[in-house]
């Protein structure tokens, strides 16, 4: 097989404690999945999961104990932290139940869901996809995958993020709506589930902007920790 131009190269994960890194077939997200976040976005109450999408290549490596850099992205005058817990699929499937999801996750990682809030917004009051919004280049940061069974009890860890050291979001992943298995189950009912898909599984209330110079060090608690400069 020879190609028109080089192929780009595959967008990886390291992993805690291995020499393998993880290749990146997809990143989904979760809109909405704490209530307190809800309700700050002006929505209240249990509905369904809803989900969008990062083209792979929106990945920067986090790597542990360094910080890694963004550039502060164009057309937006808000971009905004969102810290979440980050699920790596290890086995696919289609229609997976909710009881058999742990059997798909390889581990879990510390993401952070960059989001340009002012075009998010406009979108949704014309009711426009949010990939301008969500979707930019550099927008998933993202911290070593640790593989599942030393990564703790996930479903009660803690999370949060500080700017410049302050805390700006800090809350626990019990407060999931939709629960990691429960994600699963929707999340492959829409589309089959690939090993390398990575779950954005939504962010806490405490959403707010970055501006360039800011440091965000973010974590899970469990988890490799990750440290992104605005550039
Ligand atoms: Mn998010």
């Amino acid at each position: 097989m020879s190609y028109t131009f080089a192929p780009p190269a595959v967008v990886s994960v390291p992993v805690v404690g291995r020499a393998d890194s993880f290749p990146v077939h997809r990143i989904y997200c979760v809109g909405r999945n704490y209530e307190e976040h809800a309700k700050e976005m002006g929505f209240t109450g249990r509905e369904p999961p809803f989900f969008f999408l990062k083209p792979a290549d929106a990945i920067v490596v986090a790597e542990a104990g360094q910080t890694a850099t963004i550039p502060y992205p164009s057309l937006t005058g808000n971009l905004h932290h969102e810290i979440e817990l980050v699920v790596a699929i290890g086995r696919g499937g289609r229609n997976i139940k909710a009881a058999d999801a742990a059997s798909h996750i390889y581990g879990y990682a510390v993401g952070l869901d960059m989001t340009r809030r002012d075009l998010q917004n406009d979108m949704k009051k014309q009711g426009r996809p949010w990939c301008i919004g969500k979707a930019f280049d550099q927008s998933a940061p993202i911290g070593p995958i640790t593989p599942a069974a030393e990564a703790g009890d996930i479903a009660t860890a803690a999370i949060w993020v500080q700017v410049n050291g302050a805390d700006r979001q800090r809350s626990n992943v019990s407060k999931l709506i939709w629960n990691i298995a429960e994600t699963i189950e929707h999340l492959s009912a829409a589309w089959e589930l690939q090993p390398g898909d990575l779950i954005y599984t939504g962010t806490p209330e405490g959403v707010a902007a970055v501006v360039s110079g800011d440091t965000m060090s973010g974590g899970v608690e469990g988890l490799t920790g990750i440290t992104v400069h605005v550039a």
